[in-house]
Protein backbone atom coordinates (compact mmCIF):
# COMPACT_ATOMS: atom_id res chain seq x y z
CA UNK A 1 0.00 0.00 0.00
CA UNK A 2 3.00 2.31 0.84
CA UNK A 3 4.58 1.74 -2.03
CA UNK A 4 1.59 2.15 -4.38
CA UNK A 5 1.07 5.85 -2.60
CA UNK A 6 4.62 6.48 -3.18
CA UNK A 7 4.04 5.61 -6.73
CA UNK A 8 1.44 7.97 -7.15
CA UNK A 9 3.04 10.91 -5.71
CA UNK A 10 5.89 10.39 -7.78
CA UNK A 11 4.40 10.32 -10.71
CA UNK A 12 1.77 13.42 -9.57
CA UNK A 13 5.12 15.50 -8.86
CA UNK A 14 6.32 16.96 -11.78
CA UNK A 15 9.19 18.71 -10.73
CA UNK A 16 10.95 18.92 -7.22
CA UNK A 17 13.22 21.56 -6.19
CA UNK A 18 15.70 21.43 -3.50
CA UNK A 19 17.40 24.53 -2.11
CA UNK A 20 20.84 23.52 -0.58
CA UNK A 21 22.04 26.23 2.32
CA UNK A 22 24.82 27.93 0.35
CA UNK A 23 25.94 30.70 2.87
CA UNK A 24 25.39 34.35 0.87
CA UNK A 25 25.02 31.99 -2.59
CA UNK A 26 22.86 29.68 -4.31
CA UNK A 27 23.05 25.94 -4.51
CA UNK A 28 19.43 24.32 -6.16
CA UNK A 29 18.75 20.45 -7.32
CA UNK A 30 16.38 20.46 -10.25
CA UNK A 31 14.36 17.07 -10.62
CA UNK A 32 12.19 15.76 -13.71
CA UNK A 33 11.47 12.22 -14.13
CA UNK A 34 14.91 10.99 -13.52
CA UNK A 35 16.63 13.70 -14.51
CA UNK A 36 19.00 15.73 -11.70
CA UNK A 37 19.98 19.53 -12.60
CA UNK A 38 22.40 21.24 -9.88
CA UNK A 39 22.15 24.99 -10.63
CA UNK A 40 25.37 26.75 -8.81
CA UNK A 41 26.92 24.82 -5.86
CA UNK A 42 27.55 27.90 -3.15
CA UNK A 43 30.43 28.02 -1.03
CA UNK A 44 33.07 24.87 -0.55
CA UNK A 45 31.48 24.30 2.53
CA UNK A 46 27.80 23.79 0.80
CA UNK A 47 29.15 20.38 -0.19
CA UNK A 48 29.49 19.25 3.28
CA UNK A 49 26.90 16.39 4.29
CA UNK A 50 27.06 17.63 7.75
CA UNK A 51 25.55 21.11 5.78
CA UNK A 52 23.72 19.64 3.51
CA UNK A 53 22.98 15.58 4.15
CA UNK A 54 21.22 15.64 0.74
CA UNK A 55 23.57 17.06 -1.27
CA UNK A 56 23.84 14.86 -4.74
CA UNK A 57 27.03 12.92 -5.36
CA UNK A 58 28.54 13.51 -8.81
CA UNK A 59 27.76 10.30 -10.48
CA UNK A 60 23.95 11.06 -10.59
CA UNK A 61 24.03 14.45 -11.95
CA UNK A 62 22.94 14.69 -15.75
CA UNK A 63 23.34 18.71 -15.88
CA UNK A 64 25.48 20.85 -14.14
CA UNK A 65 24.76 24.61 -14.59
CA UNK A 66 27.22 27.58 -13.29
CA UNK A 67 25.36 31.16 -13.30
CA UNK A 68 28.66 33.03 -12.95
CA UNK A 69 31.72 33.05 -11.42
CA UNK A 70 31.03 34.52 -8.16
CA UNK A 71 33.05 31.84 -5.45
CA UNK A 72 29.57 31.82 -3.48
CA UNK A 73 27.59 29.95 -6.32
CA UNK A 74 30.92 28.01 -8.05
CA UNK A 75 32.86 27.27 -4.30
CA UNK A 76 31.66 23.89 -4.05
CA UNK A 77 31.98 22.51 -7.60
CA UNK A 78 35.53 24.33 -7.53
CA UNK A 79 36.59 21.78 -4.76
CA UNK A 80 34.56 18.98 -6.16
CA UNK A 81 36.42 19.16 -9.12
CA UNK A 82 39.67 20.28 -7.55
CA UNK A 83 40.17 17.56 -5.05
CA UNK A 84 38.94 14.84 -8.49
CA UNK A 85 42.31 12.78 -9.89
CA UNK A 86 39.56 12.08 -13.25
CA UNK A 87 36.11 13.10 -14.20
CA UNK A 88 34.16 12.28 -10.85
CA UNK A 89 30.88 13.17 -12.92
CA UNK A 90 29.13 10.39 -15.37
CA UNK A 91 30.48 10.88 -19.19
CA UNK A 92 27.37 12.21 -20.23
CA UNK A 93 26.77 14.22 -17.70
CA UNK A 94 26.31 17.98 -19.69
CA UNK A 95 27.94 21.68 -18.25
CA UNK A 96 26.74 24.46 -18.82
CA UNK A 97 28.66 27.99 -18.11
CA UNK A 98 30.39 31.13 -19.16
CA UNK A 99 34.26 30.19 -19.26
CA UNK A 100 36.65 32.60 -20.72
CA UNK A 101 37.17 29.39 -23.45
CA UNK A 102 34.04 29.77 -24.57
CA UNK A 103 33.26 33.56 -24.11
CA UNK A 104 36.52 34.61 -25.88
CA UNK A 105 36.73 35.52 -29.27
CA UNK A 106 39.84 36.24 -30.82
CA UNK A 107 41.75 36.96 -27.81
CA UNK A 108 43.93 33.72 -27.26
CA UNK A 109 46.15 35.26 -23.87
CA UNK A 110 45.33 33.39 -20.83
CA UNK A 111 43.11 36.80 -18.54
CA UNK A 112 40.53 35.66 -16.22
CA UNK A 113 39.32 36.65 -12.58
CA UNK A 114 41.06 34.46 -10.08
CA UNK A 115 37.66 32.02 -9.87
CA UNK A 116 37.36 32.09 -13.14
CA UNK A 117 40.45 31.25 -14.26
CA UNK A 118 40.53 28.43 -11.44
CA UNK A 119 37.23 26.99 -12.97
CA UNK A 120 39.00 26.52 -16.56
CA UNK A 121 41.64 25.13 -15.03
CA UNK A 122 40.42 22.72 -13.57
CA UNK A 123 37.60 21.80 -16.10
CA UNK A 124 40.39 21.51 -18.87
CA UNK A 125 42.70 19.06 -16.33
CA UNK A 126 39.85 16.86 -16.02
CA UNK A 127 38.86 17.08 -19.75
CA UNK A 128 35.36 18.89 -18.66
CA UNK A 129 33.40 21.13 -21.45
CA UNK A 130 31.35 24.05 -20.71
CA UNK A 131 28.79 24.81 -22.68
CA UNK A 132 28.19 28.48 -23.58
CA UNK A 133 24.53 30.27 -22.32
CA UNK A 134 23.70 33.50 -24.08
CA UNK A 135 19.99 35.18 -23.77
CA UNK A 136 17.89 33.78 -26.80
CA UNK A 137 19.24 30.59 -26.59
CA UNK A 138 16.89 27.31 -25.80
CA UNK A 139 18.38 24.01 -25.00
CA UNK A 140 16.12 20.50 -25.04
CA UNK A 141 17.01 18.95 -21.74
CA UNK A 142 15.56 15.21 -21.15
CA UNK A 143 11.91 16.10 -22.12
CA UNK A 144 12.42 19.75 -20.34
CA UNK A 145 12.95 23.08 -22.15
CA UNK A 146 15.14 25.99 -21.28
CA UNK A 147 15.41 29.37 -22.34
CA UNK A 148 18.09 31.46 -21.34
CA UNK A 149 16.36 35.32 -20.53
CA UNK A 150 20.50 36.55 -19.11
CA UNK A 151 23.04 37.10 -20.31
CA UNK A 152 23.37 39.59 -23.81
CA UNK A 153 26.60 38.67 -25.45
CA UNK A 154 27.43 42.69 -25.12
CA UNK A 155 28.04 42.15 -21.36
CA UNK A 156 30.29 39.00 -21.84
CA UNK A 157 32.25 41.08 -24.23
CA UNK A 158 33.11 43.09 -21.36
CA UNK A 159 33.34 40.37 -18.83
CA UNK A 160 36.30 39.79 -20.96
CA UNK A 161 37.64 43.13 -20.80
CA UNK A 162 37.51 43.41 -16.88
CA UNK A 163 38.66 40.03 -16.69
CA UNK A 164 41.72 41.04 -18.54
CA UNK A 165 41.68 44.16 -16.41
CA UNK A 166 41.58 42.54 -13.23
CA UNK A 167 44.22 39.30 -13.59
CA UNK A 168 46.87 42.72 -14.43
CA UNK A 169 45.91 44.55 -11.48
CA UNK A 170 47.23 41.21 -9.41
CA UNK A 171 44.45 41.31 -7.17
CA UNK A 172 45.02 39.07 -3.86
CA UNK A 173 42.40 36.06 -3.78
CA UNK A 174 40.49 36.41 -0.75
CA UNK A 175 38.14 33.68 0.56
CA UNK A 176 34.67 35.14 2.03
CA UNK A 177 33.81 34.33 5.79
CA UNK A 178 30.59 32.49 6.62
CA UNK A 179 29.75 34.92 9.24
CA UNK A 180 26.32 34.99 10.19
CA UNK A 181 24.57 37.64 11.62
CA UNK A 182 21.10 39.45 10.77
CA UNK A 183 19.80 42.73 11.78
CA UNK A 184 15.91 42.76 12.74
CA UNK A 185 13.86 44.12 10.18
CA UNK A 186 10.84 46.15 10.37
CA UNK A 187 8.89 47.58 7.46
CA UNK A 188 5.73 49.06 5.94
CA UNK A 189 4.33 47.56 2.65
CA UNK A 190 3.49 50.79 0.54
CA UNK A 191 1.29 49.71 -2.44
CA UNK A 192 2.57 52.07 -4.86
CA UNK A 193 4.11 52.01 -8.46
CA UNK A 194 7.08 53.96 -7.82
CA UNK A 195 10.40 51.79 -8.22
CA UNK A 196 12.09 50.79 -5.83
CA UNK A 197 15.01 49.39 -7.30
CA UNK A 198 18.01 51.84 -7.51
CA UNK A 199 19.52 52.09 -11.41
CA UNK A 200 23.13 49.72 -11.38
CA UNK A 201 26.03 50.88 -13.08
CA UNK A 202 26.15 47.65 -15.27
CA UNK A 203 29.85 47.69 -16.19
CA UNK A 204 30.85 48.04 -12.33
CA UNK A 205 28.77 44.79 -11.45
CA UNK A 206 29.75 42.93 -14.82
CA UNK A 207 29.76 39.64 -12.88
CA UNK A 208 26.21 39.77 -11.60
CA UNK A 209 24.89 41.51 -14.86
CA UNK A 210 26.56 38.52 -16.70
CA UNK A 211 24.55 35.77 -14.85
CA UNK A 212 22.85 33.15 -16.24
CA UNK A 213 18.78 33.21 -15.91
CA UNK A 214 16.67 30.94 -17.36
CA UNK A 215 12.62 29.69 -17.71
CA UNK A 216 12.78 26.27 -17.30
CA UNK A 217 9.67 24.47 -18.33
CA UNK A 218 8.51 20.75 -18.01
CA UNK A 219 4.82 19.38 -19.01
CA UNK A 220 2.63 22.33 -17.36
CA UNK A 221 5.25 23.92 -14.94
CA UNK A 222 7.44 26.88 -15.39
CA UNK A 223 10.19 27.77 -12.95
CA UNK A 224 12.77 30.72 -13.18
CA UNK A 225 16.12 30.64 -12.05
CA UNK A 226 16.90 34.32 -11.52
CA UNK A 227 20.79 33.82 -10.22
CA UNK A 228 22.32 37.40 -9.46
CA UNK A 229 20.78 38.60 -13.12
CA UNK A 230 20.20 42.19 -13.44
CA UNK A 231 16.20 43.00 -13.26
CA UNK A 232 16.29 44.77 -17.21
CA UNK A 233 17.77 42.13 -18.93
CA UNK A 234 15.35 39.80 -18.05
CA UNK A 235 12.61 41.65 -18.52
CA UNK A 236 13.81 42.58 -22.00
CA UNK A 237 14.26 38.84 -22.93
CA UNK A 238 11.20 37.97 -20.95
CA UNK A 239 8.71 40.38 -23.14
CA UNK A 240 10.65 38.70 -26.43
CA UNK A 241 9.58 35.49 -25.52
CA UNK A 242 5.94 37.07 -24.76
CA UNK A 243 5.94 38.91 -28.06
CA UNK A 244 7.37 35.26 -29.58
CA UNK A 245 4.77 33.12 -27.74
CA UNK A 246 1.79 35.84 -28.24
CA UNK A 247 0.92 36.08 -24.49
CA UNK A 248 0.66 39.41 -22.49
CA UNK A 249 1.80 37.70 -18.86
CA UNK A 250 4.24 35.29 -18.24
CA UNK A 251 2.60 32.68 -15.71
CA UNK A 252 5.25 31.33 -13.54
CA UNK A 253 4.79 28.38 -10.64
CA UNK A 254 7.90 29.87 -9.07
CA UNK A 255 10.93 31.89 -8.82
CA UNK A 256 14.43 31.74 -7.62
CA UNK A 257 14.66 35.45 -6.70
CA UNK A 258 17.50 37.07 -8.02
CA UNK A 259 20.96 37.89 -6.01
CA UNK A 260 19.30 36.76 -2.88
CA UNK A 261 16.54 39.22 -2.58
CA UNK A 262 18.34 42.45 -3.34
CA UNK A 263 17.16 45.68 -3.89
CA UNK A 264 18.85 45.96 -6.93
CA UNK A 265 17.98 42.98 -8.74
CA UNK A 266 14.44 43.07 -8.79
CA UNK A 267 12.11 45.88 -10.00
CA UNK A 268 8.03 46.55 -10.76
CA UNK A 269 8.94 46.63 -13.92
CA UNK A 270 9.99 42.81 -14.06
CA UNK A 271 7.27 41.80 -12.12
CA UNK A 272 4.86 43.67 -13.87
CA UNK A 273 5.40 41.00 -16.79
CA UNK A 274 5.56 37.67 -14.48
CA UNK A 275 2.71 36.36 -12.97
CA UNK A 276 3.97 34.26 -10.07
CA UNK A 277 3.25 34.02 -6.02
CA UNK A 278 5.62 32.10 -5.32
CA UNK A 279 9.30 33.00 -4.59
CA UNK A 280 12.81 31.31 -3.39
CA UNK A 281 15.02 33.66 -1.51
CA UNK A 282 18.30 31.50 -1.16
CA UNK A 283 20.64 33.51 1.60
CA UNK A 284 21.61 33.01 4.95
CA UNK A 285 20.41 36.75 5.66
CA UNK A 286 24.38 37.67 6.93
CA UNK A 287 26.53 40.58 6.96
CA UNK A 288 27.08 43.26 5.30
CA UNK A 289 24.21 42.53 2.64
CA UNK A 290 21.60 41.45 5.29
CA UNK A 291 19.24 40.05 2.51
CA UNK A 292 17.01 40.26 1.00
CA UNK A 293 16.28 43.92 1.23
CA UNK A 294 12.70 44.86 2.45
CA UNK A 295 12.47 46.99 -0.53
CA UNK A 296 12.30 43.81 -2.29
CA UNK A 297 9.63 42.08 0.12
CA UNK A 298 7.31 45.45 -0.91
CA UNK A 299 7.50 44.96 -4.40
CA UNK A 300 6.57 41.10 -4.16
CA UNK A 301 4.17 41.68 -2.00
CA UNK A 302 2.45 44.71 -3.62
CA UNK A 303 3.01 43.19 -6.98
CA UNK A 304 1.38 39.69 -5.81
CA UNK A 305 -1.56 41.91 -4.31
CA UNK A 306 -1.94 43.93 -7.81
CA UNK A 307 -2.46 41.03 -9.85
CA UNK A 308 -5.33 39.47 -7.26
CA UNK A 309 -3.77 37.12 -5.78
CA UNK A 310 -4.86 35.65 -2.35
CA UNK A 311 -1.64 34.38 -0.94
CA UNK A 312 2.06 34.68 -1.57
CA UNK A 313 4.28 32.06 -0.55
CA UNK A 314 8.33 33.19 0.23
CA UNK A 315 10.72 30.14 0.74
CA UNK A 316 13.49 30.50 2.27
CA UNK A 317 16.95 27.99 3.20
CA UNK A 318 17.91 29.97 6.16
CA UNK A 319 15.20 30.71 8.94
CA UNK A 320 17.69 33.95 9.77
CA UNK A 321 16.91 35.62 6.52
CA UNK A 322 13.22 34.86 6.91
CA UNK A 323 13.08 36.87 10.27
CA UNK A 324 11.15 40.53 9.50
CA UNK A 325 8.32 41.83 10.30
CA UNK A 326 5.87 43.74 8.14
CA UNK A 327 4.43 46.07 10.70
CA UNK A 328 0.96 47.12 7.77
CA UNK A 329 0.65 43.04 7.47
CA UNK A 330 -3.27 43.07 8.92
CA UNK A 331 -4.39 45.53 6.63
CA UNK A 332 -2.77 43.52 3.44
CA UNK A 333 -5.44 42.24 1.48
CA UNK A 334 -3.30 39.02 1.19
CA UNK A 335 -1.86 36.27 3.20
CA UNK A 336 1.96 35.61 3.46
CA UNK A 337 3.36 32.54 4.21
CA UNK A 338 6.63 32.23 5.07
CA UNK A 339 8.23 28.76 4.85
CA UNK A 340 11.46 27.72 5.64
CA UNK A 341 12.15 24.62 4.09
CA UNK A 342 14.69 22.37 1.88
CA UNK A 343 12.83 21.51 -1.14
CA UNK A 344 9.51 22.54 -3.07
CA UNK A 345 7.22 20.08 -5.15
CA UNK A 346 5.47 21.25 -8.29
ZN1 LIG B 1 25.08 35.56 -5.42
Amino acid sequence: MIRFIVLIISWMTNMKITIFKAGKGDSLLVEWNNNKMLVDSGTPSTINKKKNHNFPSTECLDFCIFTHIDYDHIGGFLKIISKSEVNPFKKEMVIYGNCFQNISIDNDEFVGFKHGVLLQDELIRLGLDSNRMISGNFFELNGALLTVLSPERQHLDLLLEKWDGHIKSNESFKIENEYVSVNDKEFYVELVNESLTPMLDLENDIINVTSIAFLFEHERKRVMFLADSHPKIVYDNVKKLLDCRGEKFLDVDLIKLSHHGSRYNTSNELLSVLKCNRFIISTDGSEPYNHPHHQTLSMLIASAIDQGFEDLYLYFNYERASDFIILNEDNLNIKIYKIVCVEVIL
